[in-house]
This record gives C-alpha cells, sequence and structure tokens, in this order.
C-alpha cells in the first residue's frame, strides 16, 4: 500500500493554507521539524498517518478530558447528527447543557453559547462594556484570550510561541482601548484604578494564566481583583476556557473562588464543554447576562451556535466529568509531572516545575517565573530538543514551551511506562542542547 505520508500532507499544505495550518502552533515553527499528521486518536492515544503510535498529553488542547472517541460522546454525537448536525432553531440539547452548567457553577444563572473560546471573550468584554458604559479592558501580558482585535496586546499562546509583537491588523484605536499590566501586580492594578478608575469597563484574566506556561495565581490575587473591580463599578470577567471543568467540576472558580467568597461577574467557558466539536460560552448572572439579545440590547448571535451536534458533544462530555474523574486527572497530574521533573533533575537541565490544580508545564530556566517576561526567558532550544526526543519515543506533547500539558481520563500506567521511559531520554537531549 503506498500512502503520502506527513511529510507529503504538509507540504501540499503549505501550498493551499498559510503556513500549512488551521491554527499556527501546530506548524512547529518554535521547535522545527514537520508536524505528523493525525490519522485517529482513541483513549489516551494518538496515531499519525506513517503508521507511528502516541502517547498524547495534548488532549487537542483541553476538550478531549475523558480521552479520544470516548464511546458516550461518540454515540451522543452520531444520534445528533443522523437528526442534522443543525437546524438554526432552538432544541433540547442547548437547554440540557445550559442547565448542566447552571447547577455546576454557584454564580451563573445564564448561559449564551457561542462556536470558540474567541467569541465568548468577545461578547463577554461587549457586555461588560454595555454594563459598566465604558469602553477600557485591562488584561495581563502573557495571558491567551483568543484572538479578537482587542485581547491581541501581549497575548500568551501562539503569539508567545512565535514571539510576535502585537499583531498588525489591529487598530491602534482598539489597542488604545486595553490596557496591559504585568500578571499578579497589585500595585499595578491599584494604580490604574487610581488613575483611570471612571474609563475602566472591566479586567479580565485567566481563572489560572495557561498560555505562557502554568502560572499559578498569587494567593488573593483573583479575591482582589474581584474586589477592586467592584469598588469601582468594573466587571471581572473570568476565562476558565481552559480551566473550566478541567481543574474541577465548578473550574477554578470552584477550588479558589468559593473557599474564598468571590465571584466574577462572567465566566467564559469553551475546550471541555465542547467535548472536541466547536463549542463555548459566555455565562453569569442574570442580572449581567439579560443585556443580551433579545432580552436586551446587546447584540450577539451564530449561525451554528448551539448546534444539537455540539451541545450533544458537550453534554455526554460533562456527564462524564464527575469526582472519580477528577481524581484521577489530579493523580495522573502529579505523576506525569514527578517523572518530567525528575528527569530533568538527573540530566542537569535547569528547569521550574509549575503546577495549578491538574494543570501542569515546565519552564526551561533556572530563574522564578512569575510574569510573562520571566517566561519568556527560557531556553526554548533545550525544550525543541526536549520536546522532539518525546516525539521519537512516542509520547505527544504541546509543540511549544508556552502551553500547558493536558491528562485525560483515559491514561493508564501503561502511558506512565511510555513517559518515564521517552523522559529519560529527552531529558538527555535537553541537556546536550542547553
Ligand atoms: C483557548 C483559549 C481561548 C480561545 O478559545 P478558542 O476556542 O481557541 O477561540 C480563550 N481563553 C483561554 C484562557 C484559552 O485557553
Amino acid at each position: 500500500m503506498t500512502s503520502a505520508d506527513s511529510a507529503d500532507w504538509f507540504a501540499r499544505a503549505q501550498a493551499v493554507i498559510p503556513g500549512g495550518v488551521s491554527s499556527p502552533v501546530r506548524a512547529f515553527r518554535s521547535v522545527g521539524g514537520t508536524p505528523p499528521y493525525v490519522a485517529r486518536a482513541w483513549g489516551s492515544r494518538i496515531w499519525d498517518v506513517d503508521g507511528r503510535e502516541y502517547v498524547d498529553l495534548v488532549g487537542a488542547w483541553g476538550p478531549m478530558i475523558l480521552g479520544h472517541a470516548h464511546p458516550s460522546v461518540v454515540s451522543a454525537v452520531s444520534a445528533a447528527i443522523a437528526d442534522s448536525p443543525s437546524f438554526g432553531a432552538p432544541c433540547p440539547p442547548e437547554v440540557e447543557l445550559a442547565e448542566e452548567i447552571v447547577r455546576r457553577i454557584a454564580p451563573v444563572e445564564r448561559v449564551r453559547f457561542t462556536n470558540s473560546g474567541t467569541e465568548a471573550v468577545m461578547t463577554a468584554i461587549r457586555v461588560a462594556r454595555a454594563a459598566a458604559g465604558r469602553d477600557l479592558v485591562v488584561k495581563f501580558a502573557g495571558c491567551y484570550h483568543g484572538h479578537a482585535d482587542g485581547l491581541l496586546v501581549a497575548a500568551g499562546s501562539g503569539v508567545a510561541t512565535l514571539g510576535l509583537p502585537d499583531s498588525p491588523g489591529v487598530t491602534s484605536g482598539t489597542a488604545q482601548d486595553t490596557v496591559v499590566l504585568p500578571y499578579g501586580d497589585v500595585e499595578a492594578v491599584t494604580a490604574i484604578f487610581a488613575e483611570r478608575g471612571d474609563e475602566i469597563a472591566c479586567v479580565i484574566t485567566e481563572a489560572i494564566p495557561a498560555n505562557m506556561g502554568v502560572l499559578p495565581p498569587p494567593p488573593g490575587f483573583n479575591a482582589f481583583l474581584a474586589e477592586i473591580t467592584r469598588r469601582h463599578g468594573a466587571l471581572l470577567i473570568l476565562d476558565e476556557v481552559m480551566t473550566g471543568f478541567r481543574v474541577a467540576a465548578d473550574g477554578w472558580w470552584g477550588i479558589e473562588g468559593r473557599a474564598e467568597g468571590w465571584a466574577p461577574d462572567l465566566f467564559t467557558y469553551g475546550k471541555v464543554i465542547g467535548g472536541g466539536l466547536p463549542l463555548a460560552a459566555v455565562a453569569g448572572p442574570a442580572a449581567v447576562m439579560d443585556l443580551l439579545a433579545p432580552a436586551g440590547p446587546v447584540y450577539q448571535a451564530g449561525t451554528l451556535s448551539g448546534n444539537p451536534a455540539a451541545t450533544a458533544a458537550g453534554l455526554a462530555t460533562l456527564r462524564g466529568c464527575d469526582s472519580d474523574l477528577y481524581g484521577h486527572l489530579d493523580a495522573t497530574a502529579v505523576r506525569v509531572r514527578e517523572v518530567i521533573d525528575a528527569a530533568l533533575t538527573s540530566h542537569g537541565v535547569v528547569h521550574q516545575t509549575h503546577h495549578a490544580g491538574n494543570l501542569f508545564s515546565f519552564f526551561f530556566t533556572e530563574h522564578a517565573v512569575h510574569t510573562y517576561d520571566d517566561a519568556r526567558q527560557q531556553d526554548t532550544a533545550a525544550f525543541a530538543a526536549f520536546f522532539h526526543a518525546m516525539l521519537d519515543n512516542g509520547v505527544w506533547l504541546p509543540p511549544s514551551a508556552f502551553e500547558a500539558w493536558f491528562v485525560s481520563g483515559a491514561h493508564t500506567d501503561r502511558d506512565l511506562e511510555v513517559i518515564v521511559a521517552a523522559a529519560d531520554a529527552a531529558a538527555a537531549a535537553a541537556a546536550a542542547a542547553s
């Protein structure tokens, strides 16, 4: 049998798709080489078109929390699609998914579905500006909130991976409405509110910054943001697109906010709530969310929003997100983290191991990492060597030093054995490269 290999597909892709990919980080620019083209994935494993098998520690960047092609998700989606993938009209599964989210997140009374985290954040910003009657948005350097214009300023994720300055095509007017502060900097936040408090519509933050590597929020920082926004008549948007239903049944808010007695005015969700299909949401109390049309005057819409296939995938996924699953994710995350940390240490590779909940990542630097500037000091060449050795030894990692790693309910002891074996070779490769 002859068939095209990954190199052939990538060559064809580059002729018809900018950079050959549908999302920049997939192109392997920061680690070099040719991205494997994926043929299929099941449970904790991915197979490429070249016939190689990998233990997957990316999980489609978060959605595959139950593992790939989980039978309950596949059958729910198959049944939904058989009745037509989209109606452009109300349907029961969107109601059930919204009810499931409301049931899990105490401060949430209303949910509006979108097709991507980017759209959910765009909507949250628009609602916040309408609610506050102000324009200015405060964000933190290295936090990624999708690719909407006003938030592509000092953003993480692919922007960090590629080392891009602020993106061309974003107007200076748009950029002027965004103030960027160093993450975790209480004094900087206090100062901007003292100076421009009556102009600030909202502060947006990742619940756990995890798109510049994982930065655990300093104790009390999110609570401080909730308090200072409230005091100045601004809103707090807690971006849980990555953390929502990933770190706990009620997201990072459930771990931190509930215990500390604070809540944001708006949440954004994505990734896990679509179970691998395009689906995200903005959510919050009725008083804010009912500003959205047709209940209120703030316009927002979507041809495919809340379609039966995506909402069925999300519902089946959330139904699998029980306390057993979170126990398994937490334990697995600790084991993987410890294996990699030990391998890097034994080969003398300088690094920082960070985690918050079951999200974790490694910074290839001897210096403590508290901000985006710190994160950017790392030795990306050492990471690239580490990454390729892991891939060659059957472990699929994010192709960037600035991304979190993801475990799933499908990871087993067998996967751990593959990771242990690969980690030693990869740490040796990183040591040789640094
Ligand atoms: C992934 C992500 C987004 C963007 O979601 P898309 O579905 O890729 O548009 C926004 N915020 C955070 C925190 C994310 O991790």
